[in-house]
């Protein structure tokens, strides 16, 4: 049977109904021929001869009766080495490549492929002939960046096949076929390093897991209060300005996984640009290579097609399952999934479907839920544990979190909530993190692995919430009463827990030692607050306390700002314990 071919019945934006012969799979992917270009659309609904098709770009010039040719395909990437250091569209065009092909102003209909058909890679085989084989099996492997990448029998080669002959070892490029199979019935198949995956279901194989291993994001505010973990899932709304963007960029540049996936989703182009000049620049704290060798970045801006937003979140986790796959901790930042929901909203609206919520569609809520599942910990045969943690951020209309169906249905999938808010952005603390509205499901296993040298993690952090959420109280209180109103010992409890938002929360993201804080420089600093924490003073008035604390609260802050481990540092921190021993402590709690 030959491919289905369709007309154009009738154009809504970037909605088209088509008016197909044959056959149409949904979610099929078409080309709607518009002058010399083919714009790619996405088959949504089927309704008798007659689809309704989302298009990818701009439907400018679209006329009635114009032709759409199908493809048989689902919205598939290109999966193999070469992803890494990669800036990709919405589509996985990428970006330096489409313009060297469209000129400065990018043009539509400019499909490239993914991974360079150039490039040779230096391939190892593993799997011997005669082997029989499924998909998944490991082929063999080239190097890529710090780790080795797996090349795997196509996933979606379902069945199994024996392996007739791989390739010796020697540089090729990613198309060049590299093994031939033979399934049971006798017929051949040819294999390169390049795959495709759908994008919007996954192909894995393996076993899910449970996250068991904190991501030091360098954030104290995140690893000692709302700790994420490797395989788990992170949301972070928060009003315009609040600090979304800065925290998903220092976390993409100072967590400790192996790959960092940058989903720009309807974001300023801007914020996208300053991610480009600075990243190339930059090193690996974990491991001192460049960071771009770990980083891919799919870029969707706001100035680029509303359509293309769905798909650049749906490509990112993608490329994240298919390294997972390999044993390694992949890391995806998707800013923000409010315009990827509002892309669903509008073409919901273009549907004519019964609307919810703030008119987003009903399916809003499942979307949501399935996209946050597919992060987890996946135990494979061959290639042991390896992550796809997510961290989405979300950007609520009006601010208002609680209102907000998108916050709301994340909030209800996962396992950590770091609320920004326009309070603390407002009085320039950031990250403005609030982490008394903030949590983290994994708080207690986080804290199992701090357990070694520091078995009282778990009772600190519960503590320094409790002294957060009084000295707030007693902070409104005293706004109404005054400082006279208060006893000395609420007057302390206050002070203690402003020391500890200004000196061990707030975190200067453009100073370059206080932009990253390692989890032994954490636990050391933590330590110290708890020693303060733990004391009760013995001032003889609001003013003495207060003195002491301003001094101490300025010398804690200043270690952030020390190179951790010189001799400045440890000289400050016996400083400041010297100044705890010298003042009259009356009891001390454990
Ligand atoms: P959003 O993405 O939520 O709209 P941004 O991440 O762009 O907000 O942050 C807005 C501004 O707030 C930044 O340009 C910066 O000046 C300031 N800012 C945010 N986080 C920090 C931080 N950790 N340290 C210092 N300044 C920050
Ligand atoms: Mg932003």
């Amino acid at each position: 049977m030959s491919k289905t071919v369709g007309e154009v019945i009738f154009v809504l934006g970037n909605l088209i109904k088509v008016e197909f012969d044959n056959q149409l799979t949904q979610g099929e992917i078409g080309y709607v021929k518009v002058g010399g270009a083919s714009l790619k659309a996405e088959v949504i609904a089927i309704s008798g001869k007659v689809a309704k098709l989302q298009v990818f770009e701009d439907t400018r010039g679209i006329k009635y009766k114009q032709k759409v040719e199908f493809t048989e395909e689902l919205l598939e990437i290109e999966l193999g080495p070469g992803l890494l250091g990669e800036i990709f569209d919405g589509l996985q065009n990428p970006l330096e490549k489409v313009a060297d092909v469209s000129g400065l102003y990018l043009e539509r209909g400019v499909y490239v492929e993914a991974l360079d058909r150039v490039k040779k890679w230096q391939f190892t085989p593993k799997a011997k002939v005669g082997e029989k084989i499924s998909r998944g099996s490991i082929l063999g492997s080239t190097p890529e960046s710090h780790f080795i990448h797996q090349i795997f029998l196509p996933f979606s080669m379902y069945g199994s096949y024996t392996l007739e002959w791989i390739a010796e070892a020697g540089n090729y490029t990613v198309d060049t076929t590299i093994a031939k199979v033979k399934d049971e019935r006798g017929k051949s198949y040819s294999v390169s390093m390049v795959q495709k995956w759908p994008v919007k279901f996954p192909l894995i194989e393996g076993r899910k897991g449970t996250p068991k291993e904190l991501i030091c994001t360098g954030q104290r505010v995140i690893d000692t209060m709302t700790p994420m973990m490797k395989g788990g899932t992170a949301c972070s709304p928060g009003p315009f300005g609040a600090g979304k963007t800065v925290l998903q960029q220092g976390i993409s540049k100072y967590s400790n996984v192996d790959i960092v996936i940058l989903a720009a989703c309807g974001e300023r182009a801007g914020e996208v640009v300053e991610t480009l000049k600075t990243f190339p620049k930059l090193n690996d704290v974990h491991t001192g290579r460049p960071l771009m060798d770990r980083t891919c970045i799919i870029c969707n801006t706001s100035s680029m097609p509303v359509a293309a937003r769905e798909a650049s979140v749906y490509v990112g986790i993608t490329i994240a399952e298919y390294y997972r796959q390999m044993g390694l901790d992949a890391l995806l930042l998707a800013d923000s999934t409010s315009r990827w929901a509002q892309a669903m909203r509008e073409m919901s609206g273009r549907l004519e479907e019964i609307p919810g919520e703030e008119a987003f569609p009903a399916y809003l809520a499942s979307r949501i839920a399935s996209f946050y599942e597919r992060a987890g910990v996946l135990q494979t045969a061959e290639n042991g544990i390896g992550s796809v943690s997510i961290l989405g951020a979300v950007s609520p209309a009006g601010g208002n979190i609680n209102s907000d169906p998108v916050s709301q249905e994340t909030l209800k999938v996962v396992g950590v909530f770091l609320c920004l808010s326009r309070e603390l952005s407002d009085a320039r603390k950031y990250p403005a993190i609030d982490s008394m509205q903030s949590w983290s499901k994994y708080a207690l296993r986080a804290s199992e692995n701090m357990k070694q040298g520091f078995p009282n993690w778990a009772k600190w952090i519960d503590r320094a919430r409790e002294i957060m959420v009084e000295g707030d109280e007693i902070g409104r209180r005293m706004e109404v009463v005054g400082k006279e109103g208060t006893s000395l010992e609420d007057y302390v409890t206050f002070l203690k827990s402003e020391m500890f938002s200004f000196a061990y929360l707030q975190q200067n993201a453009f100073d370059k030692e206080d932009v990253y804080c390692s989890l032994d420089q954490q636990q050391e600093q933590f330590r110290l607050v708890n020693e303060i924490f733990s004391q009760s003073f013995a001032f003889k008035g609001a003013d003495e306390a207060k003195d002491f604390f301003l001094g101490l609260q300025n010398d804690l802050r200043n270690l952030n700002f020390l190179p951790f481990n010189t001799e400045r540092y440890h000289g400050l921190v016996s400083e400041i314990r010297d100044k705890l021993e010298k003042i009259q402590v009356i009891a001390e709690v454990s």
